[in-house]
């Protein structure tokens, strides 16, 4: 056993020098683990150590661009509480909040519905002690009241409806590398020189490969990448919508169609990093497959709505006329902001293409807004 000293140091050395000490010991480890220490470690982890989000951060996000973004995305939960036939109460969760500014946004624009605030409890799934303290912050003085969980299961029953921007690509992903007629597990190891590399496990054997790994006839040394927190989420998600209503609204970039592809990316201020060069200090991400996820979606019985590019989405849901509120009691400055915030949201050449929305309902809900008649 280690003694209260020396694990405290161990506790406390940089992520990587602790990596390294694991790989030392148990041997390589997956991309997965890898990805899993760097964003999510309680001690070292970047989003226990950091606020990442935003212009001092590493990156910008949807509702740091423009307050249209979460205005638009509250106004969406009413009309989506409306066609569940107005149930009170209703929980609307957000997850992975970042730094709250979405719910500020969509909390602000509830004003304006009454009955919706007098039926709404806020809960926000966040797992970064730091970035739940900023999130209090940006929500101090909500007219709803907030609760934060660790995880969707922990949340109390009853009508639900969620919202994630930018969660489902924070999640790790495990990345399967085919050798002839095997698909073998991408690990993270160590080099003579001590460096982080890449290498691959052991042939995995067919009863530990997920279904799309079978299905699919794989070009020698391509990788696949599965996501198996978003497997549990839709699971979750699933045994919630089996009790009580839920619609859940996840907006994320990724492609439509499952693909091979190394998708797994670092960034840091604001440009592209090598992930195995900063663990801890980067932001690690990987491409959300959506066909995965719808595909997860249905097995559990969920219906689906999408995915629907976001410049799209967000036209449909009234974002020009928002705008042209906005702009109609502006500064000149804050014109430029408006106007150059809600084209970086909706042009396909900036966000609106790679950016999707993808629905999930309960089984038996109207079609949820922008996707039925609204
Ligand atoms: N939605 C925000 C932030 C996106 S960053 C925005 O659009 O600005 C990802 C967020 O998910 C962070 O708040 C991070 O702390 C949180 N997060 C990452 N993994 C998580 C997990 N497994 N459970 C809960 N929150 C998580």
């Amino acid at each position: 056993m280690m003694s209260a000293q020396l694990k405290s140091r161990a506790e406390t050395a940089p992520l990587a020098a602790r990596l390294k000490a694991r790989i030392a010991r148990e041997g390589m480890i997956s991309v997965a683990a890898y990805m899993d220490a760097c964003v999510a470690d309680p001690d070292a982890g970047y989003y226990a150590t950091r606020h990442p989000i935003g212009a001092q951060g590493d990156f910008i996000t949807a509702p740091e661009i423009s307050q249209i973004f979460g205005e638009l995305l509250g106004l969406w939960a009413v009309a989506v509480w409306q066609s569940m036939g107005a149930p009170k109460p209703v929980t609307v969760a957000e997850l992975g909040p970042g730094r709250g500014t979405l719910m500020a946004d969509a909390r602000r624009a509830w004003r304006s519905v009454p009955q919706f605030l007098e039926a709404v409890t806020v809960a926000l799934i966040e797992t970064s002690p730091s970035l739940r303290d900023v999130q209090q912050e940006a929500l101090r003085g909500s007219p709803a009241p907030v609760q934060w969980f660790d995880r969707v299961e922990d949340m109390p029953q009853g009508p639900l409806i969620v919202i994630a921007n930018e969660f489902l690509d924070a999640l790790p992903v495990r990345q399967l590398v085919r050798r002839g007629v095997h698909w073998h597990e991408r690990c993270v190891a160590v080099d003579r020189h001590d460096a982080f590399i890449f290498t691959e496990g052991n042939a995995l054997q067919a009863e530990e490969l997920p279904e799309a790994a079978l299905a699919l006839d794989a070009p020698d040394g391509a990788i696949l990448e599965i996501r198996p927190g978003a497997e549990r989420l839709m699971s979750a998600l699933a045994a919630r919508a089996s009790e009580a209503p839920l619609v859940a609204l996840f907006i994320d970039y990724g492609h439509d169609e499952t693909g091979f592809g190394d998708t797994l990316q670092a960034v840091h201020n604001h440009a592209y990093a090598d992930p195995l060069a900063a663990s801890g200090e980067a932001d690690l991400t990987a491409h959300v497959d959506f066909a995965a996820l719808k595909r997860s979606a249905k097995a559990h019985g969920l219906d689906v709505y999408g995915p629907m590019p976001q410049g799209a989405f967000l036209l449909k849901l009234g974002l020009e006329a928002r705008r042209d509120r906005l702009l109609a009691g502006a500064t000149p400055a804050q014109r430029d902001s408006i106007l150059s915030g809600a084209a970086r949201l909706t042009d396909p050449r900036q966000m609106g293409a790679l950016f999707k929305a993808l629905v999930l309902t309960s089984d038996g809900l109207a079609p949820p807004p922008p996707f039925g008649d609204f």
